[in-house]
């Protein structure tokens, strides 16, 4: 099997990322990913390419099988993951074209299985431990400086930092829910940033989001509140430059092996029960 080291897992409207590629289809314990790995190279790098809702996009964000999709990554050698995704921008200064590289999280989900940790054998009959990672910092402070860096040499200013919130869906929010959000500071909402960036830390990954504003929320606008249509119109609008910038961004990451955040680290001395692939 072809090797990678960074992997991108692309978001709506965002199928293709590489032009020449080999793809590869990966087993995991947890059932498949949301498709095949499109394996090709950036910049030298070898990169794994994984669209979040399969092609086609006929997964919905709650459906996405995201450990998977984390494992699958890892088990081709990818140590540090882009990934880029459209959220609503909640105040009214965070239009459609914004790109936020967020440094915090919060979880509204409530349906989702968000570890690999839960007690239960793999097929190999490993049985994991019981495992609380540390997530304070829920991104990688080396691949979000790497990413806003990228965008701001493509003369793309981006909000660096800030709080997704992430929702269940696959309903956008009331307009209560929305105003209820930006009234608690958080910056923008999304659907698929979580579980995706805790598995990534479960399996020793650096983790980066890169938001794209595609609308304003509900309760940050006037008119009749989001339609996918309008999401997906946005961020086609954007993924020319959006590429353009994850190119840049998976050709300043630093090498998997050199590595000096702590997101490696996460289990250092912890017995897993598992063999992390
Ligand atoms: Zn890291």
């Amino acid at each position: 099997m072809a090797d990678a080291e960074i992997g991108v897992i692309g978001g709506s409207g965002f199928y293709s990322f590489l032009d020449e590629v080999t793809e590869v289809t990966v087993e995991t314990p947890y059932g498949p990913p949301s498709d095949s790995l499109f394996l090709g190279e950036v910049a030298g790098r070898q990169v794994a390419f994984l669209p979040r809702h399969g092609r086609g996009h006929h997964l919905p964000p709650h459906r996405i099988n995201y450990r998977a999709n984390l494992w699958a990554l890892r088990s081709v050698g990818v140590r540090q993951v882009l990934g880029p995704c459209a959220v609503g921008g909640l105040r009214p200064e965070y239009g459609p074209g914004t790109l936020l590289v967020p440094d915090q999280i919060v979880d509204r989900t409530k349906t989702r299985v968000q570890t690999y940790f839960d007690g239960v054998p793999l097929p190999d009959g490993s049985v994991p431990n019981v495992v609380h990672a540390a997530f304070a910092d829920p991104y990688c402070p080396a691949g979000r400086r790497t990413a806003a860096d990228a965008a701001r040499g493509r003369d793309w200013e981006p909000v660096d930092g800030g709080t997704l919130v992430v929702i269940e869906g696959p309903r956008f929010s009331t307009r209560a829910e929305s105003r209820w959000h930006a009234a608690q500071g958080w910056s923008v909402v999304g659907m698929t940033g979580h579980p995706e960036a805790v598995l990534a830390r479960e399996l020793g990954l650096c983790y980066t989001s890169m938001a794209l504003v595609t609308d304003l929320d509900a309760g940050a606008e006037a008119g009749e509140g989001v339609s996918h249509d309008e999401v997906l119109r946005v961020f086609a609008e954007n993924v020319g430059r959006l590429r353009e910038v994850l190119f840049d961004a998976v050709a300043a990451l630093p090498a998997s092996t050199a590595r000096t955040c702590a997101c490696a680290q996460v289990h250092a001395d912890l017995e897993l029960g598992i063999e992390l692939p």
